[in-house]
């Protein structure tokens, strides 16, 4: 095999290696992005849990409100036994008349709280299991991807034994020139010329260039991008 041919399976192995490196370096985005749908539905069951908290303490509030009012009209019904004028007597029945409207009031407003209660237990219910449903997509993804990441991680490895034992039957210069390029570019180090042009950076190669190039076995370094060029035969 000449050092192109090596070289080249050397750069096939080098490009796999870093695709599944990204690939990697892309995985906790992906979670992140996982878990971005169950933090909103979890925020939203929170505010609604918060909205019945509060709807509560309303309710409280208004029934100890009803509580109070009712024991001032029992005080009232005893002082009005107890009064020695018809006025007085009225005046005692048009208090009570007043607080029963409060009461009255009251009640109302304890039935609309009560009613809200209702409709915020039901969607509370609706975006837990939401929630429940959403834990239980983020958890298999979650796997799915661990498993990924295994994968990869076990893909690179080999591939890296590969290219450690590739590289000692590399020429040294070779090898030396072909990774410093390959890391400095990180795409392709080796190229060929194609079509006149350089195979990397697309420029037109002077004649001279490729002449050197397809000297059998041997590279040149393109003037445009400092790729190595080979002729493809
Ligand atoms: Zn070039």
């Amino acid at each position: 095999m000449t050092t192109i041919e090596k070289l080249l399976i050397l750069q096939e192995r080098d490009r796999r290696i870093r695709d599944l490196a990204r690939d990697t370096e892309q995985i906790p985005a992906r979670k992140k992005l996982s878990e971005a749908t169950l933090q909103q539905y979890k925020a939203t069951a929170e505010a609604s849990q918060s909205l019945l908290k509060h709807n509560a303490t309303a309710i409280k509030a208004v029934e100890l409100e009803v509580e109070t009012q009712r024991q001032r009209i029992g005080k009232l019904r005893v002082q009005q036994n107890t009064v020695r004028t018809n006025d007085e007597y009225r005046a005692i029945e048009k208090e009570i008349a007043m607080v029963e409207k409060i009461i009255r009031t009251e009640e109302d407003k304890a039935l609309a709280l009560m009613e809200e209660a209702e409709g915020l237990r039901t969607n509370l219910a609706m975006q837990e299991q939401r929630v429940k449903e959403e834990q239980k997509t983020v958890d298999s993804d979650s796997h799915a991807l661990e498993q990924r990441l295994a994968g990869i991680r076990d893909e690179i490895a080999r591939l890296q034994t590969e290219r450690a034992a590739m590289e000692k039957e590399i020429d040294a210069d070779w090898l030396n020139r072909y990774t410093r390029i390959f890391k400095h570019l990180g795409d392709f180090a080796l190229v060929p010329v194609e079509g006149g042009s350089c195979g990397g950076c697309h420029m037109k190669i002077p004649p001279h260039l490729i002449q050197d190039a397809k000297r059998s076995g041997t590279m040149t370094t393109c003037s445009y991008c400092g790729r190595l060029l080979y002729w493809r035969s």
